[in-house]
């Protein structure tokens, strides 16, 4: 039996450790990122709602200005009507009349028109702020907490290494060499394939032949998958007391 495999299983255990870790300081900004952007995207909805929306108010009141003056200039020509001496002074008061009453109706059309427009989107800006007041509420404290584990991730990498170095050592120079090379060359940081009953690569799932099965199982000499490279080591070599 080679002594170190179970050193070796324990150094492949705290590898992945440090690629989990590897892969986190890659990934976790990103997804900061992408949090923090729908929470300004939300934001963005609820700030050009609110902008159209007081555009829309500063337009009614337009209106509601060109009313109240066709109002005044419509009185003070009712008013003329009474020092009013000629026919053609009373066709031109009326001709006035008719024409401020016709501003004041097509104004009062459009004001109503644009009252239920702005109605309806007061109804868009409330929604708009639940929306992002939603969105905030969920992302920040998603944000805080990956922001609080990156910065723990060096600290993480450095203390798992410890462990590493603890047990490196205890594995052959040799053996570690070649676990090290595959290691290098494998996204994953996964070397090692654990056998177990159903005689099958743990990471390619090829199936074995019995003669390597039972020369793995007996783990007196080192073997690699042929077809995907990764060290066969018996899966129970983990736990010594387990093997009979
Ligand atoms: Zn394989």
């Amino acid at each position: 039996m080679m002594d170190d495999l179970e050193f070796l299983i324990q150094l492949q255990e705290i590898d992945l450790r440090i690629r989990e870790q590897e892969l986190s300081q890659e990934q976790f900004p990103a997804a900061v990122a992408e949090l923090e952007n729908s929470i300004k995207k939300a934001g963005e909805v609820v700030e050009s709602t609110t902008a159209k929306l007081q555009k829309m108010e500063a337009e009614r009141a337009t209106f509601e200005e060109q009313i109240q003056k066709a109002h005044e200039s419509l009185g003070k020509s009712q008013e003329r009507l009474n020092s009013i001496k000629t026919n053609r002074e009373y066709d031109a008061v009326h001709t006035e009349i008719e024409t401020y009453k016709n501003m004041i109706n097509s104004a009062e059309t459009r004001r109503k028109n644009l009252q239920g427009e702005i109605e309806k989107l007061k109804g868009s800006v409330d929604e708009s702020i639940k929306e992002y007041e939603k969105i905030k509420g969920e992302n920040e404290p998603k944000i805080a907490e990956l922001k609080e584990k990156i910065g723990a991730i060096d600290s993480q990498i450095s203390k798992i290494m410890k462990e590493r170095e603890q047990v490196s050592p205890k594995v052959s120079k040799h053996l570690l060499r070649t676990y090290d090379q595959i290691r290098k060359k494998r996204k994953t940081g996964r070397v090692l394939s654990l056998i177990s009953d159903n005689h099958t690569c743990a990471v390619c799932f090829k199936v074995l032949e019995p003669q390597l099965y039972n020369e793995i199982k007996r783990g007196t000499k080192l073997h690699i998958c042929e077809s995907c490279g990764s060290i066969l080591v018996w899966a129970q070599a983990a736990n010594k007391e387990q093997q009979v």
